[in-house]
């Protein structure tokens, strides 16, 4: 059964609730990304370059999307850490040119699901460096993906987020006005900020479990993301916690709750 987090409702509602010029309250509005883009989207699969392109039709803030590093230093879009049983950060991008996902796509490169997204300069493109065994392998993903960006003068569309500490350190380092977003769940949001992280993105049984989190993170002026929120209870329930984002594999549905992201655009 779930936790109820009911006892921190009535304080968050009193910090949404601030007063605009005219006395009128000003509404909280949750942004909602696409996990792995907007991937059960007919003629989609997860993390592909379609999944990009519907998630931005329909009015996302923004899409997650998993990026690894091949041991030639190649940026490749996937979720798991092995394509059919192969470790990606143990083989060369050859290795994996001739693996077709559920659409039938090719596995996008960093580069080209950048520029696909380039094409919609109001939409997120929230990468998640992912975690390796060797730290060092760790930090020359970060270097590749931060200059692939920088190459395609993304800097101001993309946002970041990473399990592995280290990795979100290593962007802070290379970039402290880089919109930084940690994943793992075990750090305070008081901790993150002192590290220069922008944000929490954590699972939603630590949500429920560490109800005061969004007043917490509020009062360290860090933003509040939970993942991965497909249940429609869910939604409203962190949606009147005024969380900022939403990561969802529902995006639909969560747009829907939210009443859109009208009025977003940066
Ligand atoms: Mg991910």
């Amino acid at each position: 059964m779930k936790r109820s987090i009911i006892p921190v409702v009535m304080l968050v509602a009193a910090v949404m609730l601030v007063a605009c010029g005219d006395g009128s309250p000003a509404v909280h509005q949750t942004k909602v990304i696409a996990h792995r883009g907007y991937w059960k989207a007919e003629g989609s699969a997860q993390n592909s370059l379609a999944s990009l392109r519907k998630a931005a039709e329909i009015g996302c803030y923004g899409t997650e999307f998993d990026v690894h590093l091949t041991s030639d230093g190649v940026a490749l879009i996937n979720h798991d850490d092995d394509i059919d049983g192969v470790a990606i950060w143990k083989n060369s991008y050859e290795t994996f040119t001739d693996h077709r996902l559920a659409n039938g796509e090719t596995i996008p490169t960093l580069r080209s699901y950048l520029e696909e997204g380039a094409k919609y300069p109001d939409f997120k493109l929230v990468i998640e460096i992912k975690s390796a065994p060797d730290p060092a392998h760790e930090t020359r993903s970060v270097a590749v993906v931060m200059d692939t960006v920088e190459e395609l003068g993304l800097r101001e569309q993309v946002e970041y987020i990473a399990f592995s500490y280290h990795i979100c350190k290593e962007i802070v380092a290379r970039d402290p006005s880089a919109t930084v977003v940690y994943l793992n769940g075990d750090t305070t949001p008081e901790e993150l900020r002192a590290d220069g992280i922008a944000g929490l993105d954590y699972n939603i049984k630590i949500a429920r479990n560490n109800p005061a989190l969004f007043g917490d993170a509020r009062a360290a002026g860090i933003t509040t993301n939970i993942w991965t929120v497909n249940d429609e209870a869910d939604m409203r329930e962190l949606i009147s916690y005024g969380v900022d984002f939403l990561t969802t594999d529902q995006p639909e549905l969560a747009l829907e709750l939210t009443g859109g992201n009208a009025g977003q655009a940066e």
